[in-house]
């Protein structure tokens, strides 16, 4: 498969869980999508396979936390794998 066409759907993905979960909240004022577990983990796991596949296609370089895969563009956070979801130093150090 075309890797646009994989960004795509999980655009197009991450949309829908999007509007369900404004849906969900709505209709229930105890539900809030950062605390529904595996939910949220998706959406917030798909949010950095769009960035890390939109980059890419830029041409641009990252660093991927390898414990929470949190994607950073900062020079310093590639340089030297900081992760500042997790607040630590996850990745190797660039030289
Ligand atoms: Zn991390």
């Amino acid at each position: 498969m075309k890797q646009t066409e994989v960004l795509r759907a999980l655009k197009m993905q991450h949309q829908a869980i999007d509007m369900l979960m404004a849906k969900l909240a709505e209709a229930n004022k105890g539900f809030y999508p950062s605390k529904s577990g595996a939910i949220w983990d998706a959406v917030v796991l798909g949010h950095n396979a769009i960035c890390l596949l939109e980059a890419e296609t830029r041409g641009e370089t990252m660093f991927q936390c390898p414990v929470c895969r949190t994607v950073s563009f900062h020079p310093k956070d590639i340089e030297h794998g900081y992760c500042g979801h997790c607040h630590d130093f996850t990745g190797e150090v660039k030289h």
